[in-house]
């Protein structure tokens, strides 16, 4: 329990170096000597499940669990309450919002990266949530794989529509796309107000 915790949240597409910048303050909490207690999704199986791992290959030992509930369960297990609880890919984690804010308003510093909108265009309802009690949120940009600029969103290049808005992959399923080259950054689309 610290007097000034942070809820930061690192968003982005895929290959935003999301993942590397949660590693990257997870080596400055090392150094801080602070306890840091590191989840992930067991749906993400695309690397090692003890160890969240970025695309270019950095790694930190953690453990997979399905949903918010298996945070708190792990984390009543533990001999020493962590002064930081991270995740990686969180928007796989039904229930992590309530579960991440509730860590936060109890004193414990927390750090996410996730996707924030899906291949289709739709925001991610988890993330949402803890947008609105995060402290710190950075929006990370990829590079548009067709013309190099700033890439926001996630284009599939395969659309099975039986796999819903979650399909975990890699580089052959998904790259990143800047406004221009994304198909859901439609503007001819009609609005819905109601
Ligand atoms: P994320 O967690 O956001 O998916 P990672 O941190 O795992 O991203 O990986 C970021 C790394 O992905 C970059 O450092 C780079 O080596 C690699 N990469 C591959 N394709 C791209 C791309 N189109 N734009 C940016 N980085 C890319
Ligand atoms: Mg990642």
């Amino acid at each position: 329990m610290q007097g000034n915790p942070t809820f930061s949240v690192y968003v982005g597409p895929m290959f935003s170096s999301k993942t590397t910048k949660l590693l990257s303050a997870l080596e400055r909490f090392k150094y801080q000597r602070k306890r840091v207690a590191v989840f992930k999704p067991s749906l993400d199986d695309r690397y090692d499940p003890s160890e969240v791992v970025s695309h270019s290959g950095w790694t930190a030992p953690a453990l997979t669990v399905k949903t918010g509930a298996d945070i708190l369960e792990a984390l009543a297990q533990m001999p020493d309450e962590p002064d930081v609880v991270a995740v990686d890919e969180a928007f796989m984690i039904p229930n992590v919002a309530e579960v991440l804010t509730w860590l936060y308003r109890n004193g414990i510093t927390v750090i996410a990266s996730t996707l924030d909108i899906s291949y289709a265009g739709k925001p991610f309802h988890e993330v949402e949530k803890m947008l609105a009690w995060a402290t710190h949120i950075e929006k990370c940009a990829a590079v548009c794989t067709i013309c190099g600029r700033d890439a926001f969103y996630t284009h599939k290049k395969l659309i099975d529509d039986d796999r819903g808005e979650i399909q975990v992959g890699g580089a052959e399923l998904y790259e990143p796309r800047c406004f221009q080259h994304h198909l859901a950054v439609d503007k001819r689309e009609k609005i819905h107000t109601e």
